[in-house]
């Protein structure tokens, strides 16, 4: 049966997209599967048990239930969260067992104190591993002061239910400007010598996918990668080049087939006015599952593996594909908006280049709407 709309991803992509990923590490160093966002849209727990299948060592994730959701799912390797946690998320977080990330001394007090808080954190494993940020130039969650970075470790260091599992910074120009890549560098190196001189070793993490790419110097104790792993291009560019292969592919089917005649329009705001006779597909997938709507007259689909342009306004339900003059194709061929179909592939990232915007984007913008199917390799396979 045909879907309207149908997001299919290749695990075994996923789980070959890690292995890439870590043999480009030195013996020793661990990659982190960074799965925010449903992983990109691509389904959180299946890419999770895929990029461990592959060689991924934990999971990092944004937000405490996203570190929820994946224990629900039954994953039980080691999960880190990302990003800042309120008060009322960090008890959420810490039940799943997932390390958390400390910038201030108040919330190194405030995980202490989450956990001798009420019944419901007795069964939370401890110690929690808790990793200090430092902010190296990115500008926005972390301290800015290496001294105060230092401290929160020495802090965390001392209390018997912490574990200080980890220094860490974020790149704001791994996909670009590498003199400041360089420069976050240094500043961190700095940061972790001091560190060892006054806590011994301590793991150290930094790199995000372009910087694990591009900067072997950016590595350190473990990599973090998320879009690299879906097989996407960190640069925006050519997954190709990148060396991994895309897992995610979106696709819909042609509903129907029209002939309109000079003169008649297609879709929304008469945008389309036919200059001569030419055939029209209908295909029921708009900007509610994600095709923006910045695409209009702004991109090309492959209708039964031949590239053809979207004409007109996209709809929140439909697009509309101008086939020419000959109908070509008959209701219920495959159209395929991301992905490979015959001789021809289109990438997410030249979707986000012709609207302005990078992979990530386009990819966290497939919406629930969307059915995901799972296969590996063609094989259909469960979540
Ligand atoms: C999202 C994120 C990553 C992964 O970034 P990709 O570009 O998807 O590889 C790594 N580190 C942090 C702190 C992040 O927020």
């Amino acid at each position: 049966m045909a879907l309207r709309a149908l997001a299919s991803v290749n695990l075994a992509a996923i789980e070959r997209n890690a292995a890439a990923l870590r043999s480009r590490l030195a013996p020793g160093v661990k990659l982190c599967a960074v799965v925010k966002a449903d992983a990109s849209g691509h389904g959180a727990a299946p890419v999770a048990g895929a990029a461990l299948a592959g060689g991924a060592s934990c999971l990092a994730v944004a937000s405490a239930g996203e570190a929820v959701a994946l224990r629900d799912a039954g994953l039980s390797a080691p999960i880190l969260v990302l990003g800042a946690l309120s008060d009322d998320e960090l008890p959420h977080a810490l039940a799943a067992g997932a390390g958390v990330v400390a910038w201030t001394d108040r919330f190194v007090d405030a995980v202490e104190a989450a956990l001798n808080k009420g019944s419901r954190l007795a069964a939370a494993p401890r110690p929690v591993p808790v990793h200090v940020k430092l902010d190296s130039g990115m500008g926005r969650l972390g301290t800015r002061d290496a001294a105060h970075a230092l401290a929160i470790a020495e802090r965390i260091a001392s209390r018997p239910a912490l574990r200080l599992a980890g220094v860490m910074t974020h790149m704001a120009t791994a996909d670009g400007d590498r003199e400041f890549m360089a420069a976050q560098l240094a500043v961190f190196g700095s940061f972790g010598a001091r560190l060892r001189g006054a806590l011994g070793p301590v793991p150290m993490h930094a790199a995000n996918s372009a910087a694990t790419l591009r900067e072997p110097a950016s590595h350190f104790d473990m990599v973090r990668c998320g879009i690299a792993l879906y097989g996407c291009d960190p640069m925006n560019e050519d997954p190709d080049a990148a060396g991994v292969e895309p897992a995610l592919e979106l696709s819909s089917y042609v509903a129907a087939v029209k002939l309109a005649s000079p003169g008649e329009s297609v879709g929304y705001g008469r945008r389309f006015v036919a200059t001569r006779a030419t055939w029209i597909a209908t295909i029921p997938i708009g900007y509610a599952d994600g095709v923006r709507r910045a695409l209009s007259d702004n991109c090309e689909v492959l209708v039964a593996g031949r590239p053809l342009p979207v004409v007109g306004t996209v709809s929140m339900d439909n697009i509309a594909v101008e086939l020419g003059p000959e109908p070509l194709v008959a209701p219920g061929a495959r159209v395929v908006l991301i992905g490979r179909d015959g001789d021809h592939r289109l990438t997410v990232e030249d979707m986000a280049r012709r609207i302005g915007t990078i992979n990530h984007e386009v990819l966290c913008g497939i919406s629930a709407r969307v059915p995901r199917r799972y296969h590996r390799d063609g094989v259909p396979c469960d979540a």
